[in-house]
């Protein structure tokens, strides 16, 4: 049986005197939340916090506000967010990505926070210390080179959250609370470019709020491909959002990839594309020739990279088909 290591266990009672015991603590410290992603990486000692710094007890960081935008505290549970009659009304593509996650239990205990902060995921990473040791271990843990692309001087595991492409496809910013303060982020912003140094935020930064704007006249969907139908992390997430005018032309599109890069990918020029078109079949089609263009798989996750790559273009044109009210031929979970 794995077993967590020893840590001391520290409750702090406002975001400020967690961001200040992390600061204090430094990288022998890190935050949690439900602990649903960062207990199971600690029992594989993939990381080693000497610190853990609990975020269960911080005030008006739990609970769902709907006030023209949706303000969601960090700490409100996936499955709050999934069941939300509001969030299910006005932004169901947040309640669809949050209701994807994992299974029941997971999404009860794992928060909408630390699923936008989620660790990267890598199959060479994602393995217990012995199997790392077994391996020489790789520069994400223990090792100095990464086992994917050896000549490569960064790390590419791949940023695996449900929720953060939906948010930042629908523009989503983050309220981070430091030392020194507080501040508001686009949620886009929270993603560094590298599978280790994954969130672009102060290591010491604790996120509060997630505040995602009135989205009323847009259409919008977030799809996932993963090999079963429940538990697993994406291979391939695709958030796609669409405003129209009343003759149906798109006036503004956001299309923003998961799971097939270290950081989610927004598909800039599928977005352009799109303005000033008709969701048609042709249209769709072209649009998901552009979109897929910037996804990286690489053979670091569930099924090959190259088939992984094929899907991304499947499932944005299936993502925008649905939203144009089109059949989108979906297929039964993947087994093979
Ligand atoms: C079997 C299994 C399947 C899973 N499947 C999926 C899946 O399909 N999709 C998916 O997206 N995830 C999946 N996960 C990962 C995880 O369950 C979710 O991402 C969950 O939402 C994480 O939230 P948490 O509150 O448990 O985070 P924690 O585990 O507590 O923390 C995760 C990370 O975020 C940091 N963190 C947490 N909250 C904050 C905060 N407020 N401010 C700053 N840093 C913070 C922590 O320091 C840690 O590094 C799965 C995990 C397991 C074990
Ligand atoms: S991408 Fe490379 S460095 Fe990163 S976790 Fe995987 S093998 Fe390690």
């Amino acid at each position: 049986m794995l077993r967590l290591p020893p840590f001391r266990f520290l409750q702090p009672e406002t975001a400020r005197e967690a961001a200040l015991l992390l600061a204090e603590h430094g990288a022998e410290a890190m935050a949690v939340a439900g602990g649903t992603d960062l207990y199971p990486n600690l029992k594989r000692r993939q990381f080693e916090p000497k610190v853990l710094v609990s975020l269960r007890a911080l005030p008006d960081t739990r609970g769902i506000g709907v006030n023209g935008g949706l303000r969601l505290g960090a700490m409100t549970t996936l499955a709050e967010v999934e069941r939300h009659p509001e969030v299910l009304r006005r932004w169901p593509a947040v309640a669809r990505a949050a209701g994807l996650v994992s299974s029941p239990p997971l999404r009860n205990a794992g928060t909408i926070g630390g699923n936008l902060c989620v660790d990267t995921r890598c199959t060479y990473y994602n393995q217990t210390e012995f199997w790392r040791a077994s391996i020489g271990y790789c520069m994400k843990k223990d090792g100095t080179i990464c086992l994917v692309a050896p000549g490569s001087d960064k790390c590419w595991a791949l940023s695996s959250s449900d929720t953060a492409p939906v948010m930042i496809a629908l523009e989503a910013t983050a309220t981070l609370v430091g030392p020194e303060g507080e501040r508001r982020i686009p949620v886009a912003a929270l993603y560094g470019r590298d599978g280790i140094a994954y969130l672009a935020k102060r290591p010491e930064e604790i996120l509060t709020d997630v505040h995602v704007p009135d989205r009323t006249g847009w259409e919008t969907t977030y799809r996932k491909l993963r090999r079963r139908g429940s538990i697993d992390f994406p291979i391939v997430g695709v958030a796609a959002a669409v405003r129209r005018d009343a003759g149906g032309v798109v006036e503004d599109a956001r299309i923003v990839l998961g799971a097939v890069h270290t950081h989610p990918v927004e598909a800039v020029d599928a977005q352009e594309f799109l303005k000033g078109r008709r969701l048609e079949p042709e249209t769709i089609d072209m649009a998901a020739g552009i979109a897929y263009k910037p996804a990286r798989p690489l053979d670091n996750a569930d099924l090959s990279y190259a088939w992984r790559k094929r899907m991304v273009r499947i499932e944005v044109a299936r993502a925008l088909r649905g939203l144009a009210g089109l059949p989108t031929g979906d297929l039964p979970p993947v087994v093979a």
